[in-house]
């Protein structure tokens, strides 16, 4: 079996972008190294691939740009991903959730945003956002040092990400992968569940960390079990 993991990136630049790319295809091939099966996975560059539903993304992406951290990550996860398990429903005469999940600074802008989502339902070509994950570089603010990650490859996901680090794409990535933040929420300093906090990258700040403790790999490794047994 194999799924396409489709990537959409967006970068400032195609240099960027294929950096993105290659940060992912290390982080595979670190995880094979760790011995998880990630071969059945095959990197896909939406960005190329999909131009069309890369455009919609990016086009609705573009409201949050200058917004404020991790509140526009879900806006936007639920923007795509709430939509489209919405659409499964078959209920899209009713729009209204969309102005509850969207939190734009404005009446106008909200219209704005909401007659785009209605396009892109609309649409003749009807994105697929299964097996993939959206990852952006440098364009937010963010609350947390480095990044922010919500959802999965099992129904989708999405990370943004304020800096082109290696550590922090990776980070957040394996998120999206399963693994989970080894810090106290409420504590930023203070180790949960990790058994190397030191060299960690899943603690508060990635960039301190040089690789994945065994309890990340353990996460990451269950969720993509499940991912071959449920996912597309
Ligand atoms: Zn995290
Ligand atoms: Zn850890």
């Amino acid at each position: 079996m194999s799924s396409e993991l489709i990537i959409y990136n967006y970068q400032t630049s195609r240099v960027k972008q294929e950096l993105i790319l290659q940060y992912i295809r290390e982080l595979l091939e670190n995880l094979h190294s760790n011995k998880i099966d990630v071969d059945f996975l095959q990197i896909v560059d939406g960005n190329k691939l999909y131009p069309s539903t890369f455009n919609l993304i990016g086009k609705i992406l573009k409201y949050w740009s200058n917004d404020y951290h991790d509140l526009s990550t879900v806006c936007i996860y639920y923007s795509f991903f709430g939509l489209y398990s919405y659409l499964k429903q078959r209920n899209i005469k009713n729009f209204d959730f969309i102005n509850q999940i969207c939190n734009p600074s404005s009446k106008k802008q909200q219209k704005k945003i909401r007659d785009d989502l209605i396009n892109l339902v609309e649409s003749d070509t009807k994105p697929n956002f299964f097996n993939s994950i959206i990852i952006t570089g440098n364009l937010y603010k963010l609350e947390a040092p480095h990044g922010v990650a919500i959802g999965d490859i099992l129904e989708g996901g999405i990370c943004l990400n304020s800096n082109m680090h290696r550590n922090s794409i990776w980070h957040e990535t394996a998120h999206l992968l399963g693994a989970n933040d080894h810090y106290d929420k409420s504590n930023h300093y203070q180790s949960i569940h990790c058994d190397d906090s030191n060299n960690c990258l899943m603690q508060w700040d990635s960039l301190k960390g040089n690789r994945f403790c065994k309890n990340s790999l353990t996460e990451i490794y269950n969720h993509l079990e499940k991912f071959k047994k449920f996912g597309i």
